[in-house]
């Protein structure tokens, strides 16, 4: 009888491991290796060029074949996470690193985290001004401090005495951003303006954020983002905070949200996923779905995840027109998509 209890039991957790059914976001698709994000928002076809899209899709290329490259040599989830992150901060296409939105101040404010889902340790900086790759502090707090998460000039002087690279914060300036700020201030418009893309003229989100599970069964999270324009009073997103912009624990998933985070603090929307897998048994996808299609827009937020379970089903879910995304499988093969309609 104990036999047949085990049997059935076997039976049942395998079932709930698996995706509930096919749908938009992908779940079905696996063993995938690593997934990305470069933002959520209302990003429309007729708002793109041909050109911008074409390099959209370069950038998250770059980010998968980059993060890719490390695991595929044995390296670990948490090195694939900060190499994709890495490319994607350097590329001001997106809002992280170099290329980040404009606080009210006219400066570049950024946060970041990541969470090794192998011990549940975590980093996080925010509100630093002259680290290049705030991804890169993230993982120094979380492997080379006590601490969880720094901010501001002490964030920057531990990252300076780790050795990594510091530059001028003009290094984060980007023209485009610049304009789209002083548009903002004009107007002094509020939130909806607050979150109007320059470069695609769509209101979207630009935070980064990258999933991996790597072949010893580790899962890796981090996100990186230069947080919305024209933010004030030194305001913090969700981006760098744990459990709500990124999560990560090899037992359920790993989780990389972008959108309004202020929501997404008050759902503490990356460990809610993780809490409906471990609790609920909610097969990743239902999770997701739960949280982000149902949770998020009650309470009047937006944005969307990305998230990867231990056995490579992905999620890349969202209640807002499209989100930059793409994955790329244990086999190297990769896609990349930006709008609501692709599959
Ligand atoms: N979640 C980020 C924030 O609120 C914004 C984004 O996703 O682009 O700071």
């Amino acid at each position: 009888m104990r036999a047949r209890v085990s049997f059935f039991l076997l039976l049942t957790c395998a079932a709930c491991n698996r995706p509930a059914s096919p749908s938009s976001s992908h779940d079905t698709i696996g063993p995938v290796t690593l997934v990305i994000h470069g933002g959520a928002g209302t990003i429309k076809r007729e708002n793109m060029t041909p050109e911008r899209e074409a390099a959209y899709r370069a950038g998250l290329n770059q980010a998968l074949d980059s993060g890719y490259a490390v695991l595929a040599q044995g390296g670990k989830s948490l090195d694939a996470v900060i190499a994709a992150i890495k490319v994607m901060e350097d590329n001001p296409l997106f809002n992280a690193g170099k290329g980040a939105v404009f606080t009210n101040e006219g400066k570049n404010e950024l946060d970041a985290s990541i969470m090794d889902g192998s011990n549940l340790m975590a980093g996080a900086v925010a509100g630093v001004t002259t680290i290049k790759n705030p991804i890169t502090a993230a993982h120094a707090v979380m492997t080379k401090s006590d601490h969880v998460m720094l901010i501001g000039a002490g964030a920057e002087k531990f990252a300076a005495e780790q050795g990594l690279e510091i530059v001028d914060p003009a290094y984060f300036f980007d023209s485009l951003r610049y304009k789209q700020w002083q548009r903002v201030q004009q107007k002094e418009a509020g939130k909806e303006a607050a979150l109007i893309d320059p470069y695609s003229r769509d209101r979207k989100f630009g935070t980064v954020g990258a999933v991996a599970l790597d072949r010893y069964g580790n899962i890796a999270a981090g996100t990186s983002t230069g947080g919305m324009t024209n933010k004030k009073y030194g305001r913090v997103g969700d981006a760098p905070i744990i459990g709500a912009g990124t999560y990560a624990d090899n037992a359920t998933c790993g989780v990389s949200a972008t959108g309004w985070g202020e929501y997404f603090i008050r759902l503490a929307v990356a460990h809610d996923i993780n809490a409906l897998m471990r609790y609920a048994g909610l097969p990743l996808q239902q999770a997701a779905d739960s949280v982000v299609m149902k949770k998020v827009p009650r309470l009047g937020g937006d944005g969307g995840i990305i998230a990867l379970d231990r056995h490579g089903n992905i999620s890349m879910t969202f209640n807002t027109t499209g989100m930059y995304r793409g994955y790329i499988t244990k086999k190297g093969e990769g896609k990349t998509f930006i709008y609501q309609d692709e599959k």
